[in-house]
């Protein structure tokens, strides 16, 4: 395995020693003898540089095990009561409450679902309790469901399109319920433009979901996967409460008896699909790590094809980390020998005049190495020049407003070498409409 990781030139944050914390051996999932091989992934990635959003009950920022991966909006400044970045939402530094029309956000877990869900994809690898799936992956809390674990489609969709807005690249939901709601159908397109791979668990109703759909696992979407729970130890069967499908399940992973981040600052053992789609976040968020700007479908697609063949009712199979992580790692080295390609993901406006500031969301697909910087034009006059960063990045403009955004990558010499355009919107203010539509849940299930 070391073999084949060092002919595929890892990137130098790869390659960390498997991560031994203090309750790592009762994480099943984790174990060598697992059919997941996580060990075998972390040679390759542990998930640094990459954002996933997680749209449950919160999370209990503080836990030792989750502080050193919290996402931060470093745009936002903290209790000052206004929308320093302009994204529609105040005082957003770690996250949004979407449970409240509140303008602040209280991202507090009240439940304990959203803190395990985190921990089960970015619990740090430090000495301490568990280790997440991705132990350096960024934790963003976009919180839409409350104390008791229920919430609404109208706040479930405009968090897709939060999580998406602000830098996810993978979005877990842990949730469904059984009305349909066109604004998350929406919502998941819109993340697919911008390039984020969406992860929901299959419900824990032990039905065919083939024959009696769930939401939003069984929106059809090239951006989409919907994963079933499997048992300890090895993880080969089902688990008794799984919804399945094989048209809308794609994905088997470990969702009884795991292990994780509690609420109150420890650590507890919840069973449930909600268990299982975080493992294949967690597996994603790895494989973007290696691969930040492959495209949400080919991350998708990788996951597929990489499953472990099984009997189960699902599409494709187990999850397989070690191999889907291998995938998009020749992936991106197959990318780097193509021509780069630039992509403007995102372009908001908010304000007029002097006071109106532009965002703009930009990734580059592609090699990168020619490049020496950007330049961001608006209307056709030079708005700024970038240094090159790690892709996506996000640019901030002020005192500018117009309605065409051009980023021209240039190398040493000045000479183009790509362009990418978008038309500006504008940027509306979040929260008015999160009360509304059908009701979903985020529901774990007891084990005897
Ligand atoms: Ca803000």
């Amino acid at each position: 395995m070391l073999s084949v990781a060092a002919l595929l030139a890892v990137p130098a944050h790869a390659g960390a020693a498997s991560p031994a914390d203090e309750r790592q051996r009762e994480q099943w999932a984790v174990s060598p003898g697992a059919l997941v091989d996580l060990p075998g992934a972390w040679q390759l990635s542990t998930g640094a540089g990459v954002v996933v959003a997680v749209l449950d009950t919160g999370t209990t920022l503080e836990h030792p095990d989750l502080a050193p991966n919290v996402w931060t909006n470093f745009g936002e400044i903290a209790g000052n009561g206004i929308d320093d970045d302009r994204n529609g939402y105040v005082d957003d530094v770690h996250g949004v409450d979407l449970t409240s029309t509140g303008a602040g956000q209280d991202l507090s877990d009240g439940h304990g679902h959203g803190t395990h869900v985190a921990g089960i994809i970015a619990a740090a690898a430090n000495g301490k309790g568990v280790v997440g799936v991705a132990p350096r992956a960024k934790i963003m809390t976009v919180k839409v469901l409350d104390a008791s674990g229920a919430g609404k489609t109208s706040a479930v969709a405009e968090g897709i399109r939060y999580a998406a807005a602000n830098g996810a690249r993978i979005v877990n939901m842990s949730l469904g319920g059984d009305q349909p709601d066109p604004r998350i159908q929406e919502a998941i397109a819109a993340a697919a433009a911008a390039n984020v791979l969406v992860v929901c668990s299959a419900g824990n109703s032990a039905r065919d979901i083939d024959a009696r759909p769930s939401f939003p696992v069984s929106v059809p979407s090239a951006n989409l996967i919907g994963v079933a729970a499997t048992r300890p130890n090895e993880g080969r069967d089902l688990a008794p409460f799984s919804n399945f499908g094989r048209a809308t399940v794609a994905l088997a992973a470990p969702g009884e008896g795991v292990l994780s981040t509690g609420r109150d600052g420890g650590w507890v053992t919840m069973s449930g699909t909600s268990m299982a789609a975080p493992h294949v976040t967690g597996v994603a968020a790895l494989m973007a790590g290696v691969s930040p700007s492959l495209p949400a479908s080919d991350l998708r697609a990788a996951l597929l094809e990489n499953a472990l063949p099984s009997a189960l009712p699902v599409g494709s199979g187990y999850l397989y980390a070690l191999g889907s992580v291998l995938s998009a790692a020749t992936a991106a080295s197959l990318q780097g020998g193509q021509r780069p390609r630039v992509r403007v993901l995102q372009a908001g406006r908010s304000g007029t005049g002097r006071s109106a500031i532009t965002t703009a969301q930009i990734a580059v697909v592609g090699a990168s190495e020619a490049i020496k910087d950007f330049r961001v034009t608006i209307d056709g006059r030079t708005a700024a020049v970038v240094r090159k960063r790690r892709s996506p990045f996000t640019v901030r403009l002020r005192g500018r407003s117009g309605r065409r955004l051009v980023v021209v990558a240039r190398n040493a010499r000045g000479k183009a070498l790509a362009t990418g355009a978008r038309r500006i919107t504008a940027v509306r203010r979040g929260k008015r409409d999160v009360r509304s539509g059908g009701d979903v849940t985020g529901g774990t299930v007891r084990i005897r």
